[in-house]
C-alpha cells in the first residue's frame, strides 16, 4: 500500500480511542493500581473511579440509578448475561422472541436456547430490513419470558422501534423481561431508560464502539428484573459479576459514554450530513446499486450499507484497501467459506446484490475530505471490477439478465 493517509470507515466495527478517553484511564495504569477490593486507603482512589463512572454513565442513559448498571468485558458479555441470567432465573417460562438480524452475540445465544428445549421466535424483517409489528404482537404468548430485540442493526443502521415494541410486551404481560443490544445506538441515538425507554429492563452496550477501549461493556438491569448472575467468582459488582474490575477500561468507558452524549449533536447533524452527500453521490455515479434499508423509517445517520450488483464486496473491500481505504462488507467470511450475511439474507437482497454489498460506517473523527476521496475511488474501482465480471455487461452498463 502507499504512503496514502488511512480513511477509516469501518466505525460499527471498532472505532478509535479520544485522546480524552486514553487520558482519563492512564493514571489507572500506573500509580492508581491497585486492586479496587483491597481494603488499604491507597486502594480507595481505584475504588471511587469505578463508582464515579457507574454514576457518569447511569446519567448518560437517561439518569438511572446508577446501582443497576454492571460492567463487563464487552457487549457479547453482557448480552450472554441478559439472555442466560434471565433464563435461569425464570424456568417456568419457556419461550422467548428475537428477530433473525441480531449481531451473532444474540442471535446465537437464541439457537442454544433452542437446542436446551426452548421455544425462540425469530422475527424477519422486511424488503426495508423492518420488524413488522403484527408479527411481533401474535408472537407474544402466555409463557414468554424474554424479549431482545436489537436499537439498531449494525449492517445496515437500520433502527428498530424499540419503546413501542417495549411498550407492547409490557401492556400484553408486565413480567415479561425486555432486553435490548443497544451497542450499535450510544452514541449515535439518543438513549434514555429513564423516559422513552422506561419498559426497557436491560441494555448492552461497548466501549469499543464509542472510542474506548476493546474488551469493556456494560450492561443495565432494572432494578426488580428477575435474572441470575452469570460470571460467578468474588463478590465483586456485588456479586452480580465476579472477577476483578478493570479499572482504567471502566473509567474509559464513562468518559467516552460523557463524550458521545455531548457529541450526540454532531452525530445527528454533521456526521448524517456526511453520509447522506456520500450516499447521494454513490447513487448517482454508480450504475445499479442500491441502498439496503433506504426506505426504513429510521437508520443510523452514520451507516451506508451498499448492495453493488455483479460483483463481490471482498473485491471491493481490497481495492478501497489499497488506497488507504477502510470498510467492510456486509457477509461474513467464516472458515474460508463466504457465507452471505444473514440480516441481508432476512432482507431479501437479490442473488446478483448479496454478495456485493459494502458498509460504510462513519464516525465524527471523519470530514469533507474523507467524503471526497471516496467518491473519487469507489466508482473507479466498481466500474473496473465489473469489465471482469460475468454478470456485468459493460456496453449496456448494466447487469446480463
Ligand atoms: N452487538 C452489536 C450490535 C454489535 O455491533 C457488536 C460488535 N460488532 C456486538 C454486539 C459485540 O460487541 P463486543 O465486540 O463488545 O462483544
Amino acid at each position: 500500500m502507499s504512503q496514502e493517509k488511512i480513511i477509516y470507515v469501518d466505525n460499527n466495527a471498532t472505532t478509535v480511542i479520544d485522546p480524552d478517553v486514553l487520558a482519563a484511564m492512564q493514571p489507572y495504569f500506573t500509580a492508581e493500581y491497585y486492586n479496587p477490593s483491597s481494603m488499604y486507603d491507597a486502594a480507595r482512589a481505584a475504588a471511587d473511579a469505578i463508582e464515579t463512572a457507574r454514576q457518569t454513565i447511569a446519567r448518560c442513559l437517561g439518569g438511572i440509578d446508577p446501582d443497576q448498571l454492571l460492567f463487563t468485558g464487552s457487549a457479547t458479555e453482557s448480552n450472554n448475561a441478559a439472555l442466560f441470567g434471565t433464563v435461569q432465573a425464570n424456568p417456568e417460562r419457556r419461550h422467548i422472541i428475537t428477530t433473525a438480524v441480531e449481531h451473532p452475540s444474540v442471535l446465537e445465544i437464541g439457537k442454544e436456547l433452542e437446542r436446551r428445549g426452548l421455544d425462540v421466535t425469530f422475527l424477519s424483517v422486511d424488503r426495508n430490513g423492518e420488524l413488522i409489528i403484527d408479527d411481533y404482537v401474535r408472537a407474544l404468548r402466555k409463557d414468554t419470558l424474554l424479549v431482545s430485540i436489537m436499537m439498531a442493526n449494525n449492517e445496515t443502521g437500520v433502527c428498530y422501534p424499540l419503546a413501542e415494541m417495549a411498550h407492547i410486551a409490557k401492556r400484553t404481560d408486565a413480567d415479561i423481561v425486555v432486553h435490548t443490544d443497544a451497542t450499535q445506538a450510544v452514541g449515535k441515538l439518543p438513549v434514555d431508560l429513564h423516559t422513552t425507554l422506561k419498559d426497557v429492563d436491560m441494555l448492552s452496550f461497548s466501549g469499543h464502539k464509542i472510542h474506548a477501549p476493546k474488551g469493556v461493556g456494560a450492561l443495565f438491569i432494572r432494578r426488580g428484573a428477575r435474572w441470575r448472575p452469570f460470571m460467578l467468582g468474588g463478590h465483586q459488582e456485588k456479586g452480580r459479576r465476579g472477577g476483578t474490575e478493570n479499572v482504567p477500561y471502566i473509567v474509559g468507558l464513562a468518559k467516552a459514554c460523557e463524550l458521545a452524549v455531548d457529541g450526540l449533536d454532531d452525530e445527528q447533524t454533521r456526521v448524517r450530513a456526511l453520509r447522506d452527500r456520500l450516499e447521494e453521490a454513490l447513487v448517482k455515479l454508480i450504475p445499479a446499486v442500491e441502498v439496503n434499508g433506504r426506505d426504513a423509517h429510521e437508520r443510523l445517520p452514520n451507516t451506508l450499507n451498499l448492495a453493488v450488483h455483479g460483483i463481490e464486496g471482498e473485491a471491493i473491500l481490497s481495492e478501497l484497501s489499497r488506497h488507504g481505504i477502510c470498510a467492510s462488507s456486509g457477509s461474513a467470511c467464516t472458515s474460508g467459506s463466504l457465507d452471505p450475511s444473514h440480516v441481508l439474507k432476512a432482507m431479501q437482497v437479490p442473488f446478483t446484490a448479496i454478495h456485493g454489498s459494502l458498509r460504510i460506517s462513519l464516525s465524527r473523527y471523519n470530514n469533507d475530505d474523507d467524503v471526497k476521496r471516496i467518491i473519487e475511488v469507489l466508482p473507479v474501482i466498481i466500474a473496473r471490477l465489473r469489465k471482469l465480471s460475468p454478470y456485468w455487461d459493460d456496453e449496456r452498463h448494466c447487469l446480463k439478465l
